[in-house]
């Protein structure tokens, strides 16, 4: 696909203008996937009430064979970057379109895949966020809601489900019930030999699905999901006050997705590593439990009640990031959900609210559909989560909730702005907002917060650049002379830049249960006392947030390898949560290793480390597998890893080498050289799974020769054309610390080859693949020049111009470390 023939992407004011003169009422899709595997038929009938007068219907077909408005034909020669322009009539019109459409592989549109384990095909749609088009004619944008009636003719061994329940009328031939008014970008459809598994909860059907060959494992797992889905229902029910509205709820579990999951209304896909096919960390179960609650969340947050406009996408993230974790920690047995967002959702948000592409939550500009889907970030997500807990700290429950249930009764299948919440929140009591949304929701990057000890102030600074006044409501943890690790935490109100507090000698943590957004960094006397009180610290939330302020000194070169490794030694054998272990330990050796000045003693201290927590786990347990993980990755000794592999006399007591593990091990050998191609194979064949498919190609890029890099490249330029999760897994085995003398060369080709990239991948795989192969561990100022010559061009896609400058200014961090700390 031509760059020139890339579909244009709505504007916002195109958006408007359509608005203004079309309401679409209904849609019927006739979809024909018995059709062989490349391609299917789409037949799209719109009925449209207009004020009369010309605009366009997208679509995005191999082949369009008929347009027709009112049953005039229209010339289909005119489509031009997956628009036709249209002329309706006052009143009103009803608008067919009839094309040949593509199945896709790169996790949009109608994504279609093979399941390696039995050959079988299975398609799912993921419509969001300009992908509708691609699998039929429509109005493509949120606020032209309309009700879906769908036919679909499929494989006879197929079934088929989607936002509405189907039924098969004749073999092969299935139609869905009609939905509520729903946004494009909200329509579902999931085909394919699945495996179904039903039940109900409160009057809702409930359904979850996989791949046949992952059939038992579904099985295993469905008593779990259904009583997270079930509590998490009453839970919602509770604090809303309005019914889920949209009938049934299928969770499908599907091959090859990109995202964690979507929110279909009626019917979320979800990506289907999550339906576990080995053992299992306790976070994994924690992550999937909130990922589900996120989902339901959005059932309401952005499926009843949806964004006019993608600039208000935090409306949708923000809510359903803060309710999912929330309910997963209130009303679900994986209570711990705080901790795991503090050591993995909250790093990631505040890495991006510091780079040079930083947005306001809220009002975040979003010109087209394309710019809005770069900001599906930490900042959408983990930062307006954590705003919500700020606005909610100073609400209570009782305005908040009846606050958001104003606004669900209010604009109940139909589309809101931030205004309008904010409305709904001030009529429910919560005063003028207008200071609180200025400061958090509509300026851009964390404060920081540090201590001046000598002063006996907090001080708070805004981001350099972002000048903002926002309130802080934070605890602060002031350590207990003579007896490490107890903190007695008080609240603070930090309202100004400078606030007085009390400061005992002794340890101080700012924000130690993450209550705020922060860049919170702990002052000199505190960070030398870490060894010491880091391990002694019982709360798991603590040590999370201590960690925390940990990796943001040594992001900002406060301070070096040397002394984030003294820390790891001292504190994680005595920890006893797989977050704390695995997170940790995995950072450090993906953070330290390419700023080490010795990154093989670096690695081996890591190494010991981890065997250390091995050592000290429960044999058996997820604390270490989590430890067992990392151990691997950081191993140097190709006869253990052997001899693990065989599962020999060295495997520590209690593991157990199973699909993941296997392949986490063959990855690391293949790192080293320890197996070849032929060794590689046989793996693959002896279990051929689509876990097994994606890690057998993570291992051949990581192998150190001149052969892999060779074959990794060209997947990557598209020369070979590869499925999404293979591409992204060969990204990953490319670059290898220690393979330098390999992969130098492919560092300069990068910049000079990734705008061709254009040619060959669009939309979300586009910035997954420029962000994945980017030359991360170059960390040297030859690189960095040739990233912002790069960016100096005016011809850079402006995908692509996202990734780099994210990429480049965490590389530029790389580099201030190495030269601050002598390397
Ligand atoms: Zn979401």
């Amino acid at each position: 696909m031509s760059s020139a023939h890339q579909p244009l992407s709505l504007k916002h004011v195109e958006a408007q203008d359509r608005a203004a003169l079309l309401d679409v009422t209904a849609y019927d899709v006739a979809l024909d996937l018995d059709r062989g595997d490349e391609t299917f038929g789409s037949v799209s009938t719109i009925t449209v009430r207009s004020r009369g007068g010309p605009t366009f219907v997208e679509v995005q077909p191999v082949a369009l064979n008929a347009v027709t408005v009112n049953g005039r034909a229209v010339d289909v020669t005119r489509l031009d970057r997956g628009r036709v322009p249209i002329e309706t009539d006052p009143g009103e019109n009803v608008v067919v379109v009839d094309a040949v459409m593509r199945y896709r592989h790169d996790g949009e549109g109608l994504h279609r895949s093979v399941d390696p384990a039995d050959g079988r095909h299975y398609v799912y749609a993921m419509t969001f966020l300009d992908a509708a088009p691609s699998i039929f004619g429509c109005f493509d944008q949120p606020d032209l809601k309309a009700v879906w009636r769908m036919r679909v003719r499929a494989p006879r061994d197929w079934v088929v489900l989607g936002n509405t329940p189907a039924t098969e009328v004749a073999t092969g031939e299935w139609t869905l019930a009609e939905t509520q008014p729903l946004s494009t970008y909200l329509v579902a459809l999931v085909a394919g030999p699945y495996h179904v598994v039903r039940s109900e909860h409160d009057g809702i059907p409930l359904g979850l699905s996989a791949r046949a060959s992952i059939a038992r494992q579904l099985d295993d797992d469905a008593p779990e999901i259904f009583t997270v889905t079930a509590q998490s229902f009453d839970e919602l029910h509770r604090l809303f006050g309005v019914r889920y509205p949209f009938g049934d709820y299928h969770q499908a579990f599907v091959p090859e997705f990109n995202a964690g999951a979507m929110e279909s209304a009626g019917c979320v896909t979800f990506r289907d590593p999550m339906i576990f096919q080995s053992r299992t960390l306790r976070t994994q179960h924690v992550v999937r439990a909130s990922t589900i609650v996120h989902e339901m969340a959005h059932m309401w947050f952005g499926d009843l009640v949806t964004p006019v406009w993608w600039d208000d996408l935090w409306l949708n993230e923000s809510f359903a990031e803060y309710m999912g974790a929330r309910v997963t920690a209130d009303s679900t047995e994986f209570t711990e959900v705080w901790v795991t967002e503090a050591h993995t959702r909250r790093p990631w948000g505040l890495a991006a609210d510091q780079r040079p592409s930083t947005h306001p939550v809220a009002g975040n500009g979003a010109a087209d559909g394309a710019m809005a889907l770069q900001n599906f970030d930490g900042i959408s997500y983990a930062k307006g989560a954590t705003i919500i807990k700020q606005l909610h700290a100073r609400l209570g429950d009782e305005v908040f909730f009846s606050g958001v249930s104003d606004h669900f009764e209010k604009h109940r299948f139909g589309n809101a702005t931030m205004a309008d919440l904010l409305d709904s929140w001030e009529r429910a009591g919560a005063g003028d907002l207008s200071t609180f949304s200025d400061g958090w929701l509509l300026t851009a990057g964390p404060d920081r917060i540090q201590l001046d000890r000598g002063a006996g102030v907090l001080l708070r600074t805004p981001l350099a650049g972002h000048p903002a006044d926002r309130e802080h409501t934070l605890g602060l943890a002031t350590g207990t002379a003579g007896s490490p690790g107890a903190w007695t935490i008080e609240p603070v109100r930090l309202d100004a830049d400078a606030v007085a507090v009390a400061v005992p000698a002794g340890p101080v943590v700012p924000d130690p249960h993450a209550e705020t957004w922060a860049v919170t960094l702990l002052d000199a006397e505190t960070t030398a006392a870490l060894p010491e009180v880091l391990p002694a610290t019982a709360d798991p939330l603590v040590r999370a947030s201590i960690w925390c302020s940990v990796r943001n000194a040594f992001q900002h070169a406060l301070i070096g390898p040397d002394a984030v490794l003294d820390l790891v030694e001292a504190a994680l054998p005595a920890e006893d949560t797989d977050d704390g272990v695995g997170q940790t330990l995995g950072w450090a050796v993906w953070n330290i290793l390419p700023v080490a000045a010795d990154p093989v003693a670096a690695l081996a201290r890591l190494h010991t480390v981890a065997e250390r927590c091995v050592a000290g786990a429960p044999p058996g347990g997820s604390l270490q597998l989590a430890a067992l993980q990392i151990q691997v990755a950081a191993a140097d000794d190709e006869a253990m890893l052997r001899d693990w592999l065989a599962s020999g006399d060295s495997l520590p007591d209690g593991v157990v080498v199973d699909l993941e593990l296997r392949w986490r091990i063959l990855l690391r050998l293949a790192k080293l050289g320890g197996v070849d191609r032929d060794q590689l194979a046989a793996a693959l064949a002896e279990e051929t799974t689509a876990v097994s498919q994606v890690e057998h190609a993570k291992a051949l890029a990581a192998l150190p020769d001149a052969e892999a890099k060779a074959w990794a490249w060209e997947r990557f330029t598209g020369e070979v054309e590869v499925p999404n999760y293979e591409l992204e897994a060969i990204g990953l085995g490319l670059w290898q610390v220690g393979q330098e003398r390999l992969t130098d060369p492919y560092v300069a080709r990068y910049f000079d080859e990734v705008l061709a990239t254009t040619e060959v991948r669009s939309s979300q795989m586009l910035a997954v693949a420029t962000h994945i192969f980017y030359p991360r561990w170059s960390a040297t100022e030859d690189t960095v020049a040739r990233a912002h010559d790069l960016l100096g061009r005016d011809d850079v896609d402006s995908t692509i111009r996202r990734e780099l400058v994210d990429e480049t200014w965490d590389l530029e961090r790389r580099l201030a470390i190495r030269q601050a700390f002598g390397r």
